[in-house]
């Protein structure tokens, strides 16, 4: 029996209203993960890429996506007409990829090999601090790389003996196959099977390489980060990554950057969110509140009579600019007043003394509770938070 496929729509993690650019963006990031380049040997990978996918190839066509939201899955099965009830094989995947991922695979996959061809992409990550994030930083980081084989030179074949032309597609690289495919029989040009491509083969691969052509080597790079980068952004360091073929340039070495949290400090895009203690009486009289920020602590004169929750504005305390580093978000502070806890026997008379003269007490009064408790200020929560003592 066929397996229950999942809804769409939950397979792309998107909501039923997505729009195109969100399916898009949805699809992207799957693909990338579950890629079979990415993942090579990984059949579950390779399943929730094919799954993605479908789910994409439905929901980017309009007329598809609107009978899937009508019907569900039943409307492509059917549909009639051979195995696969309906017709994919007019979609062109080849098209999705294209659009989707430009040359992010480096070399696009799909070219005869002949010709010079750009090695693809590497990706690596690297953990930073949110200062480092904010100011930029130098990291030093371990990557293996492949380099062209010393012994054969990069051919793979053992020396003194050479490569032959591939008998199976004559060179060329590329057969036609039938292949069953989640979308019924399809024929298609395919990469050779027994040249992987190369259009050649090694009777005796050279024993340094096993043939490869190249040699994995550990290196120390260092990266440069710049400042202001955010959590998730990649910095390229180009021709990092993999071998070229045929004379090819090496694919670029993609590093992303995750970014640690905080304790103080939150960050949306150039800015920085943070709160502040300040006591009743600076809160009430207004003075001097000491700030953290990213250069330090700076000093700011708070108003007289300012509420919980007031956010105030430092501008220019927050993070560069990934384009020009002089130019710099703003700090949001929200001072949060602090009800005392535990106040010495002196303290709790002055403030009942403070509430007498503030003459908003009511003890004793004949006003209902319910309409007591709707008018309470802030002095009357403290007054409650010193009674519950
Ligand atoms: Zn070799
Ligand atoms: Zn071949």
């Amino acid at each position: 029996m066929a397996e229950q496929k999942r809804d769409y729509y939950e397979v792309l993690g998107v909501s039923k209203t997505a729009s195109d650019s969100e399916l898009k963006s949805a699809y992207r990031k799957l693909a990338k993960k579950y890629h079979p380049d990415m993942n090579p040997g990984d059949a579950e990978a390779e399943k929730k890429f094919k799954e993605a996918s479908e789910a994409y190839a439905v929901l980017s066509d309009p007329e598809k996506r609107r009978q899937y939201d009508q019907f569900g899955h039943a409307a492509f099965e059917n549909g009639g007409g051979g195995a696969g009830g309906f017709d994919f094989s007019g979609m062109d995947f080849g098209d999705i990829f294209g659009d989707i991922f430009g040359s992010f695979f480096g070399g696009g996959g799909g070219r005869a090999s002949n010709g010079p061809m750009r090695g693809a992409n590497l990706r690596a990550a690297v953990h930073i601090t949110f200062e480092e994030a904010a100011f930029g930083c130098e990291k030093q980081l371990e990557i293996t790389l492949k380099e062209e084989c010393a012994m054969c030179h990069g051919t793979g074949a053992k020396p003194g003996t050479s490569k032959r032309t591939c008998s199976k597609c004559g060179g060329k690289g590329r057969v036609m196959m039938s292949q069953q495919s989640l979308f019924g029989m399809v024929q298609n040009v395919t990469t050779c099977p027994d040249c992987r491509g190369t259009g050649e083969v090694i009777d005796t691969p050279c024993p340094e390489c096993s043939g490869t052509g190249y040699v994995a080597r550990k290196k120390k790079i260092s990266v440069s980060i710049p400042a202001g980068i955010d959590n998730g952004q990649s910095v390229r360091i180009r021709e990092k990554g993999e071998p070229g073929r045929n004379g090819g340039p090496r694919g670029d070495l993609l590093v992303e950057v995750i970014v640690s949290n905080h304790p103080i400090f939150q960050r949306r895009d150039m800015d920085i969110y943070s709160s502040a203690p300040i006591s009743f009486a600076q809160a009430t009289l207004g003075g001097e509140v000491i700030i953290d920020t990213l250069d330090g602590k700076v000093s700011y004169e708070v108003k007289p009579g300012t509420q919980t929750d007031t956010t105030i504005r430092l501008r220019g305390k927050g993070i560069p600019s990934l384009r020009n580093k002089n130019v710099r978000g703003d700090q949001y502070v929200t001072l949060v007043v602090q009800v005392p806890t535990s106040l010495s026997k002196e303290a709790k008379e002055a403030l009942r003394k403070f509430d007498e003269l503030t003459g908003k007490t009511t003890s004793g009064g004949p006003k209902s509770v319910k309409a007591e408790k709707k008018k309470k200020g802030f002095a009357d929560k403290i007054k409650d938070a010193i009674d519950d003592l």
